[in-house]
């Protein structure tokens, strides 16, 4: 790439949550391969990211390339109304087998915040067809579920500024975060104000929907399981639906194949997405149970009111077919303990760093929460310099690399995190 490159892309193009006048510094990547990015100028950085949850297994890998290979040349798209085909079904065959066992109807979408919709609209369309129709959605606040309009009137008020929209953003009900740690005692205390808000509203609220234990980008913070328990009580004693948002957590991140499995608990409706591809294309399924997809089914409109162009795109089913079949072995648990035991050892000591308030682990998830907000640009350049990717927001440094990074890699990523730490420079008071 030129300069002239990074020139257009400066003036025209927008990146993730960036100002086109102020636009914050870009990093070329020419190839990537394991668990390295490459720079333009040939610089190999290691990934603490996963390219946000999604690379699981690591860049450029032949099982997945070969997928992608094999059904280019047979089709790489068709439509998916009135038609059907083999990765579409075998890929949906495993989701069902693989997750909790009421969720057996699937629908599959673009992505994560397409996901999100769709399960918002099965709840509404759920209640519409039981001749009791619900509009308001309750959950947390520190939430984070997608950047379309009914995901975003789910996400935290203040992170995605609910200020903006206004008038047209329905509103919904917010229960503070989860206090209570993931290891934490259980604190009885803790649920009273969402049980209240729930009591309140009981007659209104269509669906509960969360992110299991981990709140993702809304704070990166990891919940007590006995949340997830008694949610799903309450929501069965008033008959409200369940909604997961697995989209981060799914697939293995936590150290479970799915987050609710901390809890032993089934939701009514879930969202996958992110590793769903392995990181290689943009898919995502919302899963439903039979009792849910047959109340749409027998309501008014007839069908479930929802079916974009690409959906069930046969390249992204195939290559998540195969990721799902790569995690089937059951090797990925043990790489995420071993990333849990040295993310543990190596950023715990961070704890006693002046500018650190919190350090966190759980599966291959690893947080240092700042007392200040970082210096963004600053701090990622430093990190470049030291030959990694880690991408930090607000008071957040996290790692959540592939699941096949090596230990020598990972240490390098938690000196870069050690180091940053230690210097003033790097956070704004
Ligand atoms: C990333 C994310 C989404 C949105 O997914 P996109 O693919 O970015 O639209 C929704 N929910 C959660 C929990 C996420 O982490």
């Amino acid at each position: 790439m030129t300069p002239a490159d990074l020139t257009f892309d400066q003036q025209h193009i927008w990146h993730p949550y960036t100002s086109m006048t102020r636009p914050l510094p870009v990093y070329p990547v020419v190839s990537a391969s394991g668990c390295e990015l490459t720079l333009a100028d040939g610089t190999p950085l290691v990934d603490g990211m996963s390219s946000w949850w999604a690379a699981i297994h690591g860049y450029n890998h032949p099982r997945l390339n070969q997928a992608i290979k094999t059904q280019v040349d047979r089709m790489s798209h068709v439509m998916f109304g009135g038609i059907t085909h083999p990765p579409a079904v075998a890929l949906c065959r495993r989701l069902v087998a693989m997750t909790p066992d009421p969720l057996e109807c699937v629908f599959l979408a673009d992505s994560g915040s397409v996901a999100v919709e769709v399960a918002m609209k099965m709840a509404l369309q759920y209640w519409h067809a039981k001749g009791e129709p619900r509009q308001r959605f309750l959950t947390f606040r520190n939430g984070y579920h997608g950047d379309t309009f009914g995901a975003m009137s789910v996400c935290d008020p203040d992170n995605s500024m609910h200020s903006l929209w206004q008038g047209y953003l329905p509103e919904h009900l917010f229960a503070p975060a989860p206090q209570c740690g993931f290891g934490d005692e259980w604190d009885e205390m803790d649920i009273v104000p969402f049980a209240r808000l729930m009591a309140a509203h009981r007659h209104e609220i269509a669906a509960v929907i969360l992110e299991p234990i981990v709140q993702g980008a809304g704070g990166m913070r990891f919940y007590h399981p006995e949340w997830l328990r008694r949610i799903r009580r309450m929501c069965d004693r008033e008959g409200i639906l369940l909604i997961a948002d697995e989209i981060a957590t799914g697939f293995g991140r936590t150290g479970r194949l799915f987050a609710c499995e901390h809890a032993g608990i089934a939701p009514d409706i879930m969202c996958l997405g992110k590793a769903l591809t392995g990181g290689t294309m943009t898919l995502s399924a919302t899963l439903a149970t039979r009792s849910v997809a047959d109340t749409i089914s027998d309501g008014e409109a007839g069908c479930f009111m929802h079916g974009p162009t690409f959906m069930g795109n046969p390249l992204a089913c195939a290559v998540a077919d195969e990721s799902l079949a790569m995690l089937e072995d059951g090797g990925w648990q043990r790489q995420v303990q071993g990333i849990e035991s040295q993310l543990t050892a190596g950023l715990g000591p961070l704890r006693e760093s002046e500018q650190v308030a919190d350090v966190r682990v759980l599966g291959a998830i690893g947080v240092v929460e700042t007392r200040h907000p970082v210096d963004m640009a600053a701090l990622q350049a430093f990190f470049v310099e030291k030959g990694v990717w880690i991408r930090p927001f607000g008071r957040l440094i996290y790692l959540m690399p592939p699941y096949v990074i090596s230990p020598p890699q990972l240490a390098k990523l938690i000196a870069a995190v050690a180091e940053a730490v230690e210097n003033p420079a790097f956070f704004r008071s």
